[in-house]
Formats: C-alpha cells, structure tokens, sequence
C-alpha cells in the first residue's frame, strides 16, 4: 500500500484514505467505498467479509438481509449499531457478489489492521470464514474454530457464522451464533477468562 496507514491518527482520516483507494480492480466496479460503520469507541468491532448490492449502493455495511439478521441477534444481548463497529475485510464490493481474492485482501488488510488499533475494542467478533482465516492465520474452516473465545493480541476475538450462513442454514446456525454472541455479551461484562485451548 502507498500510504503508511500506520501514521494515520483518525478514523475519518484513514475513512477518507479508503475512499479514494485503487489498490486492487475492485475499486473498478464500486458504487461506494464501505469503509466501516458505528462508535470509533465500540468495545466490540464485527468483521465480515465485503459489501454487498445493498452495501456498495448505500455505503454502508451489513443494510441487507443479512444486516437485518444481525441486529436482530445483536439486540439480543442488548447491544445496538451505535454500541458497536461493523468492519469488513474488503471495502469495496466483489462483482456478483464472489467471494474476495487473495490479492484484494492482500491490497485491503491495512486499512483493518489500522481499524482494529484505532478502536481498540475489547472483542472482536468476526463473521464467517474469511475475517477468521485472515485474523487468525488459519486455514482450518468456521465450524471447527467457532465456540471458542481466543486471545488474540491482547484482547478476545470470537469467530462466529456469517448471518448469510444463518439465512441459508436455518436455526441450528442462528442458534450456534447466538452462542458466541452470549460469549461477546460475557466480554463486555468482564466475565470471560481466556480459553483458548488450540
Ligand atoms: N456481508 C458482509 O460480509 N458484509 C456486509 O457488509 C454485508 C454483507
């Protein structure tokens, strides 16, 4: 990346980077950058993994069914979008909705890295396969690491299904996210110890 995003002090700074940003040919087909939405100040930072339709026409992550399935699980341990930080791991939208490449992650990965040090969020949640693998330099698959809360560079991340997993799978999923949403809930309320037995 040409920008040294590590001496950028401010979301709306970094945001207004991103904006601008024609790193990989993503950048070709968007109608918007989605950069990021909610509190610069979220204990908890939700990943997932790039823009829809919805997202790309309005610019803002998870406003599609899948965001609508998210806030309803969310205000189920009491938290709402202002509470929190919705990130993805690439800003700008996949055409037909593909999923990411290894080089648009590549191209994209500094401008989270930048989100996750300027929140500073007690946890991180990630959604699905693709903010886990990256995060957690793993290649062993969702429903394997889920269930668990890892200490990841000083604080937890908690990798969850991706909501679209949810609206496609049904309630065994719902269910199991709820689960880890019970463990983010623990987080916020100081009551969860490491447990990471990897
Ligand atoms: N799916 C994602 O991973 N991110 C969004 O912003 C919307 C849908």
């Amino acid at each position: 990346m040409i920008t040294d995003l590590a001496s950028i002090e401010t979301l709306d700074a970094l945001a207004t980077i991103a904006h601008d940003c024609t790193e990989c040919s993503l950048a070709e087909g968007r109608t918007n950058v989605v950069f990021g939405a909610g509190s610069a100040a979220a204990e908890v930072l939700i990943v997932g993994e790039g823009p829809g339709q919805k997202e790309d026409e309005l610019g803002l992550p998870f406003v599609g069914r899948s965001g609508e399935l998210l806030d309803k699980l969310l205000g189920e341990i009491d938290l709402r979008r202002e509470d929190v930080y919705i990130a993805n791991v690439v800003k700008c939208r996949p055409p037909q909705n593909r999923d990411p490449r290894p080089d648009e992650i590549d191209a994209c990965k500094g401008y989270l890295k930048r989100q996750i040090e300027l929140i500073d969020p007690k946890v991180v949640l990630t959604l699905g396969n693709f903010s886990m693998k990256l995060l957690l330099n793993t290649t062993t698959g969702i429903t394997r690491m889920r269930g668990r809360a890892y200490e990841w560079w000083g604080r937890f991340l908690i990798p969850t299904f991706h909501p679209a997993a949810a609206l496609r799978g049904g309630e065994r999923v719902t269910n199991d996210i709820r689960d880890d949403l019970v463990m983010v809930r623990s987080v916020i309320d100081g009551n969860l110890r490491y447990i990471d037995e990897r």
